[in-house]
């Protein structure tokens, strides 16, 4: 037995990662980079004008007001995304430029349209524009030779954003790590068919495929395998082609859970058989080769709070990815919680802020079979192993499940 510190460690330590390959940008959101990305070329390409105005020498506006405006020749105009060969710009003169074009050389500063007036070929400017001002230089956001994105890094849309920029058509990520999802005992059934007395309906294949899909990986569902050890071990050694397996159920120390028994037939090293934590106590770690083994516990809610802190930060350590850690965050509790000490309870939890601070209650009745427990949490309120009691008004330790990875 160990603890969820250990455990997560232990799992972790054992997790290998995976090749990488290029796929199409529009295919890329959500994904983790399998390499630096380094700038090809400087972005913006040229210094170039933040506002529509005029390209102007900027010591010729010194000491301009509304009351005393400086007077220059306008002698052409600059559009955006027309390549025209620049007129230079020499003092006294002033040269229209839109938002984004070239600044013309000679030009150090341009006078938005907002302090000026045109008229019979001439611009009055009204204040003083010192040099640089509204001028993106060439390189502010970019260099050429920079690292624009770093490996590990989990493509969101400004990631998006900066690709497109260095014209990356195709981008190296991690592949996606294939996941078989394996329910097992005799009394689950699949959807369809009316339940007969004593069935229960496979909810925990398809919390786990929304959570596979959600953390990058491609579910491949293997169905549901009855109670006996021959069918276990003829599913699970299909299934462990992929690169990880999670099973449900038939971990436990009852006469019909067979599923550690199949993995030892199978030749699965098995390093973790419970961890001290409530709900989820029965999770059975393993590895075969490259291929990762979760045994889950069968109750709903252990199922999701095992995949949550375990089969979760082990995808995306595979992907490579930098962040795998979800937010913990401080909150006051707002009632008294009492528990045995010797495990980490992670009680479903309903976290609001009020005036910036975050303030945080239990979902209610916290049975590993109430699913609906999960769907009413936005959190979990983790209580440490040998914590026994939290009054009213303490803080405890938050995490928030539904916040992206920091
Ligand atoms: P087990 O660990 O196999 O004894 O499973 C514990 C309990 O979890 C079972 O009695 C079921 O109530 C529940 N359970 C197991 N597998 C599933 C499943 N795939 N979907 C929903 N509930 C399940
Ligand atoms: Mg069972």
């Amino acid at each position: 037995m160990v603890s969820v510190e250990e455990a997560k460690e232990i799992i972790l330590s054992h997790t290998p990662s995976l090749s990488s390959e290029m796929v199409p940008l529009f295919d890329a959101p959500g994904r983790v980079l399998s390499r630096d990305i380094i700038s090809g070329v400087n972005i913006p390409a040229v210094d170039n004008s933040a506002m529509d105005g005029y390209a102007i020498v900027a010591s010729d506006t010194e000491g301009a007001s509304r009351e005393r405006p400086v007077r220059l020749a306008v002698c052409g105009e600059i559009k955006a995304g027309h390549a025209v060969t620049l007129p230079d710009v020499a003092p006294g003169r002033a040269v229209r430029i839109m938002t984004g074009a070239p600044v013309p050389h000679g030009a150090d500063s341009v006078a938005q349209f907002e302090d000026t007036a045109e008229g019979d070929g001439h611009v009055l400017i009204f204040r003083g524009f010192p040099p640089g001002e509204n001028i993106r230089r060439a390189g502010e956001d970019l260099r050429k030779g920079d690292i624009a994105l770093s490996k590990g890094v989990r493509l969101g849309s400004a990631e998006m954003g900066l690709l497109a920029s260095l014209n990356s058509t195709f981008v190296p990520v991690s592949r996606r790590p294939e996941v078989a999802i394996l329910s097992t005992g005799d009394e689950i059934v699949d959807l369809g068919a009316e339940l007969k007395n004593g069935q229960i309906r496979n909810s925990n294949a398809y919390t786990l495929y929304s959570e596979i899909v959600k953390y990058g990986g491609i579910p491949r569902y293997m169905g549901i395998a009855p109670d006996n050890r021959e069918a276990t071990t003829a599913i699970l050694e299909e299934a462990m082609e992929s690169d990880v397996v999670v099973t449900t159920g038939g971990v436990s120390m009852g006469r019909y859970d067979f599923v550690s028994d199949a993995l030892a037939g199978l030749g699965v090293g098995i390093m973790i058989d419970t961890i001290r934590m409530k709900p989820g106590k029965p999770c059975v770690f393993g590895r075969r080769g490259k291929t990762l083994f979760f045994g889950l516990p069968g109750n709903p809610v252990s199922t999701m709070v095992s995949f949550l802190q375990f089969v979760r930060p082990a995808l995306l350590r595979m992907t490579g990815a930098l962040r795998i850690d979800k937010p913990l965050v401080r909150a006051t509790l707002t009632e008294e919680i009492r528990k045995k000490t010797g495990r980490t309870h992670f009680i479903r939890g309903v976290f609001s802020l009020k005036n910036g601070l975050f303030a945080v209650s239990s979902t209610g009745p916290q049975g590993s079979g109430i699913l609906r427990s999960m769907s009413d949490a936005n959190c979990l309120i983790i209580i440490p192993e040998d914590v026994g009691v939290v009054r009213a008004g303490e803080a405890v330790l938050v995490q928030l499940i539904e916040h992206e990875e920091v």
